[in-house]
């Protein structure tokens, strides 16, 4: 016989008072409804593992969009509703809560969006991805606070381990896959031995589902604090492969990705550059058309490309610091960063970041309006000798606004020298 565990003294040690005032309130308008109100998902998970997350998702038998008005007006708060979804958010004091309607979930085919009618929480339950995120608390003043645990999952959590539900849980949504390692590496848990099975048999599966959904899961992976293990346990499962067969997590990557962390604070971007850093220009095309992500980081992606190429020339120890900022000009931050974490040279390394933290911010003090003044024709001339100032100021031969006067003056006298035809 499975036990009785009531949370509602976790809940009341383990989240804000505000989020157990709301619970407790939402539990009661639910009840006078006649509909019963679940806390599920990642938060009872957390609660029971005693790790904070205040990203509470309510899971309702009834109308979700009417409780969620109703609570966001008591509250003197807003209320964003999806209705396509049968969602919605209570927002209030700068927090928020999601409300959905119990959902019933059906695949049309595999890795397709699935077909979604209402349903009742066991339902909403057995179409969740693991046994330890399928896990609800009821909120009915009655009941507050008991654990709802239908697939073993408080077993699985004591255990530490990430079950699917049923065997065609990777088949029915392979991103599931990527799911099931980031939990596995965040919580220090196993794959549990069928699951792991399972996901060796489906790891196919991942070229059904679409690349935009396939970012989405890597961009998470990315979020986690050591995304290495993620992307390594994805390595080692053949799951990395089929982001794309180059991209590989090895100690050079572990190494990058630990000193991205402690010299610049590890941004999922610079990761994403530092994961792809090694593959050829067309290679990060090919990736680039199947994730399609935001243009920002393509184009940090393309760069880190590109990049690699000029950071050779970097290594030309009597570069000035003028010709440093023409080569690295134009590049994104993110790919800069990557560049900087990625080059094993300690010359390359200090003139980036030399780049990165002053010479990128020079510029002239004159601007064109005073090189007007000074007698400098508009056309490209001007051009020329804002670039020749910003040059001068780069590599300290000019310090002041003066001397940049003067070095202008000297450049229109000689200019006016050579054009002028009774001196030639
Ligand atoms: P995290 O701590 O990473 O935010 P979470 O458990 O809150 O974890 P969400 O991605 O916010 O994760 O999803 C909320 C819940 O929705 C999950 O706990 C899980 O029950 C369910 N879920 C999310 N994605 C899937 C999926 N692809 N298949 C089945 N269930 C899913």
């Amino acid at each position: 016989m499975s036990e009785t565990i009531n949370l509602a003294r976790r809940l009341g040690s383990g989240l804000p008072p505000d989020l157990v005032g709301f619970l407790r309130t939402a539990g009661k308008s639910a009840g006078e409804a006649g509909q019963k109100l679940y806390l599920v998902g990642g938060v009872v998970r957390d609660l029971l593992l005693g790790r904070s997350n205040v990203d509470l998702d309510l899971v309702l038998e009834g109308d979700a969009i009417r409780l969620a008005q109703e609570l966001a007006s008591g509250l003197q708060g807003k209320m964003v509703a999806h209705r396509r979804f049968g969602t919605a958010s209570v927002q209030w004091n700068g927090w928020k809560v999601d409300i959905a309607t119990a959902r019933l979930e059906s695949y049309p085919h595999p890795g397709a969006l699935p077909v979604v009618r209402p349903g009742s929480i066991e339902t909403d339950l057995s179409r969740r991805d693991f046994t330890i995120n399928a896990m609800a608390v009821e909120l009915a003043p009655e009941h507050y606070g008991l654990l709802l645990d239908r697939f073993g999952g408080l077993n699985d959590l004591r255990n530490g381990l990430v079950r699917v539900l049923h065997e065609l849980s990777f088949i029915d949504d392979a991103t599931r896959i990527w799911r099931a390692l980031r939990y596995e590496q965040r919580l220090g848990f196993g794959l549990e031995a069928s699951t792991l099975a399972l996901l060796k048999r489906d790891v196919n599966m991942l070229s059904t589902v679409s690349g935009d959904r396939i970012r989405h899961e890597l961009e998470l992976a990315l979020k986690e604090p050591e995304p290495e293990r993620v992307l390594c346990r994805a390595g080692e499962l053949g799951v990395l492969a089929r982001l794309h067969p180059s991209l590989k997590c090895d100690d050079w990557l572990v190494e990058k990705f630990g000193r991205s962390r402690e010299t610049q604070g590890g941004t999922p971007g610079v990761y994403l550059a530092l994961l792809c850093y090694r593959l050829g220009s067309e290679e990060t095309e090919q990736l680039v058309s199947y994730l399609r992500p935001a243009s920002p980081l393509a184009r940090t992606l393309r760069d880190t490309a590109n990049l690699k190429a000029k950071l050779e020339l970097l290594t030309d120890p009597t570069l000035a610091p003028s010709a440093i900022r023409s080569l690295l000009d134009g590049y994104s931050l993110t790919a800069l960063a990557a560049a900087q974490v990625a080059t094993d040279s300690p010359l390359v390394r200090e003139r980036v970041d030399l780049y990165l933290r002053k010479l990128r911010h020079v510029k002239p003090s004159l601007t064109g309006d005073d090189l007007k003044k000074l007698g400098v024709p508009p056309g490209p001339g001007m051009k020329e000798a804002l670039q020749a100032l910003l040059q001068a100021r780069l590599d300290g031969r000019v310090t002041t606004r003066r001397e940049e006067e003067d070095m202008v003056k000297r450049r229109t006298v000689s200019s006016i020298g050579t054009n002028c035809p009774e001196r030639r």
